[in-house]
């Protein structure tokens, strides 16, 4: 039996469930996820997409596509951010804040050229993207 964690959003009305192991976590600091979450960077745990399930509240989730790349997913009752899909990728992106008994395990900080908030905590900080998905692989001091 594959690990299995569920979350849910600020109100509770939109559960998802996430089977196995997550691909990545860590940080991302783009000016996207600053505008859409309100915070100076985003904590995501990403997943293979089919691996994330939507299991109760389907009706109530609404989704905002501002690029091809990311399609954000919220909770229509309550306003509060769920995920977002990459298509093109393959990959879902939870926040952190949604999953709450999965342990935090941050592994890499993205796009961090564009950081408001520098995080001297050793972990490797891509400018962008890595190289496998398009990004241009280059690593930034702290
Ligand atoms: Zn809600
Ligand atoms: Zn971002």
């Amino acid at each position: 039996m594959a690990d299995r964690h569920t979350g849910r959003c600020f109100c509770g009305a939109v559960e998802i469930e996430v089977l196995g192991e997550p691909e990545e976590m860590g940080y991302c600091h783009c000016t996207s996820c600053r505008s859409y979450t309100g915070g100076p960077l985003s904590a995501f745990v990403l997943w293979k997409a089919g691996n994330v399930r939507v299991t109760s509240g389907a009706d109530l989730l609404g989704s905002f596509r501002k690029s091809e790349m990311s399609d954000r997913r919220f909770c229509t009752r309550c306003g509060g951010h769920v995920m977002t899909l990459h298509p093109t990728l393959g990959f879902t992106d939870v926040y952190a804040g949604v999953l709450p008994d999965i342990d935090f395990l941050p592994v890499v900080h993205l796009n961090y050229a564009e950081t408001v908030l520098p995080i001297r905590d050793g972990l490797p900080k891509e400018s962008d993207f890595p190289a496998a998905v398009g990004g241009s692989g280059a690593i930034m001091a702290e």
